[in-house]
């Protein structure tokens, strides 16, 4: 593929990398999927400041902030880790701070502007649905567009309100936390600006009231509520199948931020109290092959303590043999509490 390295449409902030890193003799680059075909460029802008400093890439998913590669970096014996596309996990458990280990994020910020109209066309569906307070939140990449957005929408006569939470930057949501969103009960509808469905997906799983989805790239409007019906009858669907378990999996994350010893210990309290059983499990990467290699008559379903999107992005458009839930299902099944759907926790 070839990469013009002038042309990258996303801020990577090389120039503080470059002086953060200064005297570090080995790093470890992360980078999500989408943005490793920069690699070269990254290396190549560095080793031009940096030219003593060995730099490794990840070759991991790096999905979220909870995925640092600390192990590896203590193994290199590496002074710096540098994690692009995310900014620090906002619900890491434990500690990250360790001695003479430097962790620099970078969130890659989306260097592009809207498509002309894209912002009166959003104006039209905000009509449509007689929304008139939108909460305002994006994907961390698309950050530097809620400020352009919510003034183009207030001289249009909306008054949006940028959702707001104390570990995330104004407007940030992340796959997993969706805070902002419950910052304020005065917002009508809110707005996601994302480049594909996963995180207003998940706003649409947590907030009642219509999710529309801006796409920063084609300025295409997409209301997620037939989405949401969908994935709510699945879900409700699994929740169901796990109705008569009286043996739970529950799969503790080992990555750093996905390790929950207290959304573990709250599952592990509730199910004691039911009367019934429970194995501990433990993963870094789940998949299907995992659970299935470990899978008995012993345990009736599972709950995910580590990525509560695990069960439905990965596991929810083919059935399992066992169900399979986020903390939030399980805990609802459990309680026997399933009339309002939690997401994800
Ligand atoms: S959604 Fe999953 S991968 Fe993304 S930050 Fe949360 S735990 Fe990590």
């Amino acid at each position: 593929m070839n990469i013009n390295c002038k042309e990258i449409p996303y801020d990577f902030e090389l120039e503080r990398v470059s002086n953060e890193l200064k005297g570090a003799k080995r790093v470890i680059v992360q980078l999500p999927d989408g943005l490793k075909k920069y690699a070269e460029c990254i290396q190549r802008s560095l080793s031009e400041v940096l030219a003593d400093t060995e730099i490794y890439f990840s070759m991991e998913g790096s999905f979220g902030a909870c995925d640092l590669r600390i192990f590896e970096a203590k193994l290199l014996g590496a002074q710096a880790i540098v994690h692009f596309g995310h900014t620090e996990y906002s619900l890491q458990e434990t500690v990250t701070e360790i001695e003479d280990l430097k962790v620099i994020f970078v969130p890659a910020y989306y260097k592009g502007h809207l498509p002309p109209g894209s912002v009166l066309n959003l104006g039209s569906n905000l009509k449509e649905i007689a929304s008139e307070k939108p909460l305002l939140v994006a994907s961390v990449q698309y950050l530097k567009l809620v400020p352009t957005v919510k003034e183009e929408l207030e001289k249009m006569g909306f008054k949006p309100i940028i959702g707001k939470s104390k570990k995330m930057l104004p407007g940030q949501i992340i796959g997993c936390d969706y805070s902002p969103l419950l910052s304020t009960k005065e917002a009508d509808s809110v707005i996601v600006i994302s480049g594909g469905i996963f995180h207003a997906l998940g706003a649409a799983l947590t907030f009642s009231g219509p999710v529309l989805r801006l796409d920063p790239y084609t300025g295409y409007v997409e209301d997620l509520r037939k989405e949401r019906d969908y994935w709510l009858k699945r879900r409700y669907a699994e929740m169901m199948r796990a109705k008569n378990a009286t043996s739970w999996g529950i799969i503790v994350g080992s990555l750093l931020g996905q390790y929950r010893p207290s959304i573990v210990e709250i599952i592990r309290k509730e199910i004691s109290k039911a009367g019934m059983r429970y194995y501990l499990l433990l993963v870094s990467t789940l998949n299907k092959e995992r659970i299935l290699n470990f899978d008995s008559d012993a345990i009736d379903a599972y709950v995910v303590t580590s990525c509560p999107r695990i069960p439905i992005d990965d596991f929810g458009i083919d059935t399992f043999p066992k169900p399979i839930l986020t903390p939030g299902e399980a805990l609802s099944v459990i309680k026997g509490k399933t009339e309002v759907y939690r997401f994800p926790w």
